[in-house]
């Protein structure tokens, strides 16, 4: 894995201490390295290409000619990469009764950290919040769940170890209707091989939820750690096939210098990413935020 230093620090040594080797077309320290390190960091092609094309524009109108205006072009192309299209970062709510969340992604993603990290934030807020334990695959991951959903004061609804997943969802939904919750918070299986199961089961959760509620889920949240590259894009596509993912959170961005993959993720599927998970402590996740992103890259 790529240590973790800035991109920005990655790009530095290219550009040395003179901004206009980017643009002599030498082997060092030009625009085709640029490319090759922003490809590298999990931006994609077409995006790498195009922050590329950015840098060049603005150089040809004179406005990249010190390396805070380098910095500012490649800030501006990132952060305006992550506004374009469906880039909305607030959660949808329910116009009345409790917003439902269905979280999905593969096993290691860090979908029960975040489902932990969020019922936390939401009852720091003073909401009312209920977890759903659908896993039922993994009886460990029906445990830690209940232990992170304890730590926050919510409540919690879990089935027993090979109950169907589709009615423990049920459960979940109908168990915070009744209890008056403001958020319910459906965990799901993520287990890879055998994939065509699990996209069949996920179907049938997102329509048996949509029965004791028809607007619910409000959101479907895909969990992609951030640390696996391209394989986080081919998960998206997965996922995404199966079910209408409305928003993305990339965990352990703490451990990678290749934040691209946020990016590469919004402009694959575009869908907002809704929060980016930072470490593994309960406050160590952030709301998304496209320009404060864009700056800490290049920072
Ligand atoms: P799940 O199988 O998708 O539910 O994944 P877990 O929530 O159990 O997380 C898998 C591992 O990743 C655990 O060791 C977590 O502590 C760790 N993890 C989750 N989110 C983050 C993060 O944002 N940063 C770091 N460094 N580790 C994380």
């Amino acid at each position: 894995d790529v240590p973790k230093r800035s991109l920005w620090q990655r790009v530095k040594d290219i550009v040395r201490t003179d901004v206009s080797v980017l643009f002599k077309g030498v082997d060092e320290g030009s625009l085709e390295a640029l490319e090759t390190l922003l490809i590298e960091s999990d931006f994609g092609v077409p995006t790498s290409l195009a922050l590329v094309a950015e840098v060049e524009r603005r150089h040809k109108r004179g406005e990249v000619k010190t390396e805070a205006e380098f910095r500012q072009a490649l800030a501006d192309g990132v952060a305006n990469a992550l506004r374009t299209g469906n880039a909305d970062p607030a959660m949808a709510m329910a116009a009345s009764g409790p917003t439902v969340l269905l979280v999905i992604g593969v096993n290691g993603a860090g979908k029960t950290t975040f489902i932990g990290k969020l019922a936390a934030q939401y009852r720091a807020q003073g909401k009312r919040v209920l977890v759903g334990a659908a896993d039922t695959f993994r009886a460990g991951a029906i445990d830690q769940l209940r232990v992170w959903a304890e730590r926050s004061g919510a409540e919690f609804v879990g089935g027993k170890p090979g109950s169907d997943p589709a009615s423990v969802a049920y459960d979940a939904v109908d168990a915070g209707i009744a209890r008056n919750m403001d958020l319910i918070i459906v965990d799901t299986a993520g287990r890879l091989h055998t994939s065509d199961d699990l996209m069949t089961e996920l179907r049938k959760m997102h329509r048996v939820i949509g029965k004791r509620m028809p607007e619910a889920p409000h959101e479907i949240l895909l969990v992609l750690d951030g640390t696996i590259g391209q394989n986080a894009l081919s998960q998206a596509r997965t996922f995404s096939s199966a079910v209408p993912v409305t928003g993305v959170v990339v965990t352990k961005l703490d451990g990678t210098a290749k934040g691209g993959i946020v990016v590469a993720v919004h402009e694959a599927l575009n869908v907002p990413i809704k929060y980016v998970g930072v470490g593994e402590q309960v406050g160590d996740l952030e709301p998304f935020d496209a320009d404060v992103y864009a700056k800490e890259l290049v920072e």
